[in-house]
């Protein structure tokens, strides 16, 4: 009864009244609506308390908690109990799932001397939980083959496909071969991918101090970087071609799932991974021999930089525990009011490697006071229109397994309720980062101008564009100075949006400051209380701007009159990336047929010094010139939609093509806005990518080949880059039937709107 005659009233004033005629008012709302949401953020944004993250973040890291720990569990019981305190039905969903814990590891060089490495992380007296290694994971990578391998040594630099090839010129060969590579310049797992495609029998991964050691910075405990047996952990699984559980793919890991027997899991490394320290890799590194690395391929160990092969042989080992475990996920519900069918999502996740105060505790308890602040205004009179869903994941660290899962067994609920997923992992102290669906670029833009930056006292829109206007680009300053909304990345992976966005379609945006709190922590021990508290947002002032710029966001898809999307922003940006793919082909064609007339002259002949001689590239086909038309007509078609759709929302009136919506306004926007929660999946193709179906969004996918790092439009972009030119103009085809279904979706709400 109550909602009813809310309606009542809600549609008296929508037929008066345009949405976001003005600066004050908010995308989505009227000038009224915007008022009163305006007066219940500013209640919101004064409760989320430093003090409290804090003492939040000294429970929830007390000791290492990865899944399958009891700490992990006894952590996700003390979220529940927390979100139930604030008011919420909070409660916890398991999913059993494959997670390997490490048995044996064992990396030592054999000849031409003998060093055992400890892989070891120690205690540093000063920080009181780096101690406990009875219930940490001592230093390994997830989901690492089996085996037990000797071979030569070869350093590969980043181990990326870029790094083969300029060891091919060289002339050295990985095959039988266990290769050392740095962390970075990829995701992880790709650099036990690409080796084993070149015939390697094993691969080490270590950190170099030039990226986050000595080379940047004190290292901890005097300062926040890495120090020598500092050691990234990590998942090695093929997350590219499906995250979550590796048995269960493109299902929810429950009870009585389906599973995939162990041998026929396609995920799990081909070749024994491990990762070390730098302090492990330096008499490795240092007993190569062969030619001087190029300098891009250096790094900040005291040593000269050498391919190999060789004469250093290494013996690795590598067994692991291959046990099923439980997953806790945290999920909680504020019901809405008049839209109850609709859900505004929020997560982070809880898990981590060891005690995870920066990965994943810093978003979490960012979260855990927007819940907290949430369940105060409802206590106070707050009606969100929409149901309201936090999260707090479980198993995000060996392949994002908790909302991998949890979108898969919720997958036909989701897709015809979820408006929107917004996502947080680490935060710190700096800019404010944001990444997301570009219906989502210009909402967010507002919800940022909003927010003020709690050390420079200016909202952290305007410090996010001074960044750009410091360091940028000529064309990014140029944008940043004209162009109304700063623009937002697109979403690889490698945090927990991936399934709302990439499987499902849901609009999705990651929110987290950072860039002035240098650190080398990342996956280590060493990432705890101590550390977070000494080197990164000490006083927690950003853990409150993340709490206020992911609730605001929250608050205004839950209240929003009409959900507040922008196709203008999503048309602009995808008529950017065709722009790049025209531009990839012929920058492509112009590199290939200049390599191969170098060939045809003789010039890498010429210049191979007969002391170290290098070997010319190999001749490539040139890519054929392909039809982008249909790229551009259905973005040109989206385009279209879009401006009509804008006009129409900013008269804010029905037209005289919507008689019968006339007589009733308030069922009118509420029929717009069910067709509005298919606008991101219209863009979703059921075949999903070449070769991984799992991804089924047209416009974002991580990168086969960089892991985390995007591909946008990467049927188009994957093909033009790996050289499967009789692909293209197949994907071409999919990617604009994908824009073109997007475009009659906008068009078909601009008429619902009453546009002409
Ligand atoms: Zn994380």
């Amino acid at each position: 009864m109550r909602a009813a005659v809310l309606t009542l009233v809600v549609s008296t004033s929508l037929a008066m009244t345009p949405f976001a005629a003005d600066t004050d008012t908010i995308r989505g709302f009227t000038p009224e609506s915007s008022k009163v949401e305006r007066d219940w953020e500013a209640k919101f944004k004064a409760i989320p308390d430093p003090s409290r993250m804090r003492e939040s973040m000294r429970r929830l890291s007390a000791h290492p908690h990865h899944v399958g720990s009891a700490y992990d569990k006894a952590n996700a019981e003390w979220i529940r109990d927390q979100f139930r305190s604030y008011g919420w039905d909070a409660n916890i969903e398991n999913f059993d799932v494959l997670f390997p814990t490490p048995n044996e590891r064992l990396v030592e060089m054999v000849s031409p001397t003998v060093f055992k490495a400890d892989l070891n992380e120690k205690k540093i007296d000063v920080d009181p939980t780096s101690g406990q290694t009875d219930e940490q994971l001592p230093p390994y990578v997830a989901y690492s083959h089996d085996g037990d391998v000797t071979g030569p040594l070869v350093f590969v630099n980043y181990g990326i496909p870029a790094d083969y090839e300029e060891l091919e010129r060289h002339g050295i060969s990985v095959k039988g071969a266990i290769v050392i590579a740095k962390y970075g310049g990829s995701w992880r797992g790709i650099k036990p991918k690409v080796a084993a495609e070149h015939g390697a029998i094993g691969c080490l991964i270590y950190s170099d101090p030039g990226n986050d050691g000595y080379s940047v910075g004190s290292v901890f405990p005097k300062g926040p970087m890495r120090p020598s047996q500092g050691v990234q952990r990590g998942s090695v699984a093929d997350m590219p071609t499906y995250p979550g559980d590796p048995m269960t793919p493109g299902v929810g890991a429950t009870k009585d799932a389906k599973r995939l027997p162990l041998d026929q899991v396609p995920t799990i490394t081909k070749i024994p991974t491990l990762p070390i320290s730098y302090g492990n890799a330096q008499p490795l590194l240092a007993a190569l021999n062969g030619p001087a690395v190029p300098s891009a391929w250096r790094g900040g160990l005291p040593i000269t930089y050498r391919f190999g092969p060789g004469p250093a042989r290494v013996h690795m080992k590598v067994k692991s525990n291959w046990n099923t475990r439980t997953l806790y996920d945290v999920i909680a519900k504020l019901p809405g009011t008049t839209e109850a069918n609709e859900w505004v999502i929020r997560g982070n996740h809880h898990d981590a490697w060891v005690n995870g105060a920066e990965d994943p505790i810093s978003g979490l308890v960012a979260e855990l006071e927007e819940a907290r602040a949430l369940g105060q205004l409802v206590k106070q009179g707050w009606k969100p229109k929409r149901t309201i869903i936090y999260a707090a994941w479980d198993g995000e660290e060996p392949g994002l397994l908790g909302s991998t899962e949890w979108v898969e067994t919720h997958a036909d609920d989701l897709a015809q309720h979820a408006v929107a997923y917004v996502n947080s992992d680490t935060n710190g102290r700096g800019f404010l980062g944001i990444e997301g669906s570009h219906i989502l670029e210009k909402f967010i833009n507002g919800v940022e101008k909003d927010i003020q930056d709690p050390e420079a006292n200016i909202s952290v829109w305007k410090r996010a564009q001074a960044r750009t206007l410091r360091s940028g680009t000529t064309e990014e300053k140029k944008e940043a100075r004209e162009r109304s909304d700063m623009r937002i990345d697109a979403l690889g992976s490698g945090s927990d949006y991936s399934p709302f966005l990439q499987h499902l379609g849901i609009p999705s945006l990651n929110l987290g400051y950072g860039g002035e709190d240098p650190g080398g922590i990342y996956h280590s021990a060493y990432d705890d209380f101590y550390w977070y508290t000494h080197f990164s947002d000490t006083a927690f002032v950003y853990g409150r701007a993340l709490s206020q710029t992911a609730g605001t966001a929250v608050m205004r898809l839950a209240s929003a009159d009409v959900i507040p999307f922008s196709f203008g922003n999503l048309a602009e940006t995808a008529g950017t990336y065709v722009k790049q793919l025209q531009k990839l082909r012929d920058t492509r064609y112009d590199q290939i047929t200049d390599t191969n007339k170098s060939i045809d002259d003789g010039v890498y002949a010429a210049l191979s010094d007969p002391r170290e001689p290098t070997v010319a590239p190999k001749r490539q086909n040139a890519p054929p010139k392909f039809d982008f038309t249909p790229l551009t007509t259905a973005v040109d078609s989206l385009t279209h939609a879009a401006s009509r759709y804008d006009k129409a929302l900013d008269a804010g009136t029905m037209g005289s093509g919507a008689t019968a919506a006339m007589n009733n306004r308030a069922a009118a926007i509420r029929a717009l806005n069910v067709r509005m929660l298919q606008a991101e999946r219209a863009m979703t193709s059921n075949d999903g990518l070449k070769g991984r179906p799992w991804y089924r969004h047209m416009l974002y996918a991580p990168g086969f080949y960089t892991g985390y790092g995007v591909k946008t439009m990467p049927g188009v972009r994957e093909a033009i880059e790996q050289g499967e030119w009789s692909d293209v103009d197949g994907e071409i085809a999919r990617i604009a039937a994908a824009i073109t279904r997007e475009a009659t979706l906008v068009s078909q709400l601009a008429t619902d709107l009453g546009a002409q």
